[in-house]
């Protein structure tokens, strides 16, 4: 039998494992999410990932970094740590990198972990390929097309022009499922007999500071609910890139926190059909 190359959700595919909480549900049990993100200079990416990871379904958010104060000024319902990540408390998924700058020394003891991890931005700077192949939980690396040419040490053009064989290429290399954004975004799984997904829900109004913060915010958070890494990086770059053809409908530019503002309701339009 022939494997379709790619394929592509739909809107029924997403309503489908889009996670729903049962009578049983507690917040825990709903999943928890750890965000790591954020620096001095980059207060904004934390509190955007932050207002990505509370739409994605699960019970309660962490927040671990320096960005506490702005975080709660945007979402009193987050729970803030400012000490080491592993010492946060129990969390089902951690989501590692936007706007870390120097603080990437995270990373290490984030992969060690056996919660399933979304590593992007800056967390994917001296991203080590055996602590990533060595994990066992779900693991999703989230590249923009200058990242995953850093990571393969190639030039940008050669990711650009060359999209479905670079993700591909990267998922192989760590052992990882990897989502590679951009104008058309690609979710490869590490075993390559599985079709790559690609994103039908994408707009160029997404082209934004910010947008991938949210985007990290939001996969991190389905990952916590259950998903595996493939569904959960998919299903967020859907929701995400129908959150900001909804905010520019009417064709104005959008911004990121717009785009995280959007994504109940594209949940909703999903969920409605
Ligand atoms: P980042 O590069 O981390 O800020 O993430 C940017 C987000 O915007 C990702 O979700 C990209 O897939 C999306 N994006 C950027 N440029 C485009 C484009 N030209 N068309 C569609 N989506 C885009
Ligand atoms: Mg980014």
């Amino acid at each position: 039998p022939s494997i379709p190359a790619v394929e592509a959700l739909q809107h029924e595919d997403v309503a489908r494992l889009l996670p729903r909480p049962s009578a049983e549900s507690d917040k825990y049990r709903r999943g928890v999410v750890g965000v790591v993100a954020g620096s001095a200079r980059y207060p904004g990416a934390a509190v955007l990932a932050v207002a990505g990871a509370l739409r994605g379904g699960a019970g309660a958010v962490r927040y671990v970094g320096p960005a506490t104060e702005a975080v709660i000024a945007r979402f009193p319902e987050t729970l803030v740590h400012t000490g080491p990540p592993a010492k946060a408390g129990r969390v089902q998924s951690w989501v590692v990198g936007p706007g870390l700058g120097e603080g990437i020394g995270a990373v290490p003891e984030i992969l060690a972990s056996d919660a399933a991890v979304l590593v992007d931005a800056d967390g994917l700077r001296q991203l080590d390929p055996e602590a990533v192949r060595g994990r066992s939980a779900p693991t999703l690396l989230t590249p923009h097309a200058g990242e995953a040419a850093a990571l393969l040490e190639v030039a940008r053009e050669e990711v650009e022009s060359a999209r479905l064989a670079s993700v591909r290429e990267l998922a192989r290399r760590y052992g990882a499922t990897v989502l590679l954004k951009g104008s058309t975004t690609l979710v490869a799984d590490p075993d390559p007999s599985v079709a790559v997904r690609v994103n039908p829900m994408g707009t160029p109004w997404l082209a934004t500071a910010g947008s991938g913060d949210v985007l990290s915010g939001l996969a991190g958070s389905l990952l916590a609910t259950g998903l595996n890494a493939r569904d959960a990086g998919s299903v967020a770059a859907y929701l995400h890139g129908l959150a900001a053809r909804r905010a520019a409908a009417d064709g104005t530019p959008i911004t990121s926190w717009e785009v995280g503002e959007g994504v109940r309701g594209a949940w909703g339009a999903c969920v409605l059909g």
